[in-house]
């Protein structure tokens, strides 16, 4: 009986999730029957795709076999393109970043293909043949709205219908999965953040722009649903003066993007800095300080954040709201006024067992996330499983 890439997929997709699993762990959590798993399990050991050690489990005391990912299964490539800055990691198979690297770069700069194949060539340069050889995927996080034929839109890259997704594979040996910021990060959430005990978490992060990605009963909304480019343009103060991006007033965006937030405080506290060379975490730092202004703003975007969050609780339901870009630097003033709001607009039942945390990820959950991306494309893609398990099957 040869292996099949569905009990591999639900083997590596269980283990992707838990630190190690014993051989009943795996039969429950996969749903496969003890047959296939010793025939998996064989296949990936053979594979170094799994590793195998004793340990003394439950209150028996009995040593049992444990089995886990192998970190050295495979190398994948992250690429994160949020904000102004373009990251490039190279990842182990557990997604832990070994090479980084990283370049500034001007807003609406126009980066080209070549700027990323340059990025790329950076953290693959130390590589030995052998090393290169077990590259298996790149991952690439980006923001902005992709149309059907995989056409980027993006303010911060200077992209308008950038063929991102027909141009980049065209350099590349390995394939490439693209997906926007917010589902790459709440990927990384899943399998090494705050969400890895959720199956039904919404994250939300502000920057330059809004992001927001959900998880519902365990699995990703597809980027089809546009979750994220909606909910920053949600109108949330129908009679304010804030001109949004879109050309609407009110939006969430024209309230809560970094760039609004300190473009609120400078107009409040009448300073005439400019307001590229001020950070939203100068606005926070000034609102513990005691700065009024800044206290002002600040509950502001609590208050608005918490409203827009309370339609998006109400129609999901999640058990985790997970805040973070920029949000992550206000989390402390921001959480009680966002769980203060989604009181006043939510019914009891969906704030009972709801948590709103700040990713504990911090700059690397983009990498990460974008390197998440590339396992879970990875597993979908029978060539590259081939690639993976290869040695084992033939
Ligand atoms: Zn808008």
């Amino acid at each position: 009986v040869t292996v099949s890439n569905q009990w591999i997929r639900r083997v590596l997709a269980y283990l992707r999730r838990q630190p190690a699993a014993t051989r009943s762990e795996l039969i429950e959590g996969t749903g496969l029957n003890p047959a296939c798993i010793s025939i998996t399990i064989t296949a990936l050991l053979k594979a170094g795709v799994l590793q195998q050690s004793g340990e003394v489990h439950g209150q028996s005391g009995r040593k049992r076999q444990v089995f886990r990912l192998s970190p050295e299964a495979a190398l994948l490539v992250a690429v994160d393109l949020e904000g102004t800055s373009v990251r490039v990691g190279l990842t182990n198979f557990l997604v832990d970043i070994r090479y980084r690297w990283e370049e500034r770069v001007s807003f609406r700069c126009e980066l080209t293909t070549e700027d990323l194949i340059r990025g790329i060539g950076h953290v693959l340069g130390g590589l030995t043949e052998a090393e290169r050889g077990r590259v298996l995927a790149v991952g690439v996080a980006h923001t902005g709205i992709v149309d059907a034929r995989g056409r980027v839109t993006a303010v911060n890259l200077g992209w308008s219908d950038f063929p991102l997704e027909e141009e980049l594979p065209k350099r590349l040996p390995v394939p490439v999965f693209f997906d926007r910021s917010g589902n790459c990060k709440i990927l990384a959430e899943r399998w090494n953040g705050v969400a890895q005990q959720s199956d039904n978490c919404v994250y939300v992060l502000a920057g330059i722009g809004i992001g927001m990605a959900a998880f519902v009963d365990g699995h990703l909304l597809p980027a089809e649903h546009r979750l994220g480019g909606e909910f920053g343009h949600l109108t949330i103060d129908p009679g304010a003066a804030d001109r949004c991006q879109c050309g609407k007033r009110g939006c969430l965006e024209a309230i809560i993007s970094s760039p609004n937030i300190v473009r609120q405080y400078l107009a409040l506290c009448g300073h005439v800095a400019e307001a590229e060379s001020f950070p939203a975490d100068g606005v926070y730092a000034a609102a513990r300080a005691g700065d009024g202004a800044a206290r002002q703003v600040v509950a502001r975007v609590a208050a608005c954040l918490g409203l827009g969050l309370s339609h998006v609780v109400t129609l999901l339901n999640p058990d985790l709201v997970i805040l973070g870009g920029d949000l992550i630097a206000g989390q402390d003033l921001l959480i009680p006024g966002i769980r203060a709001e989604l009181g006043r607009h939510c019914l009891p039942q969906f704030l009972k067992d709801l948590e709103v945390k700040a990713s504990p990820l911090g700059l690397d959950s983009g990498l990460r996330g974008a390197a998440s991306l590339a396992f879970r494309g990875a597993l979908e893609n029978p060539q590259l499983l081939a690639k993976l398990v290869g040695a084992a099957r033939a």
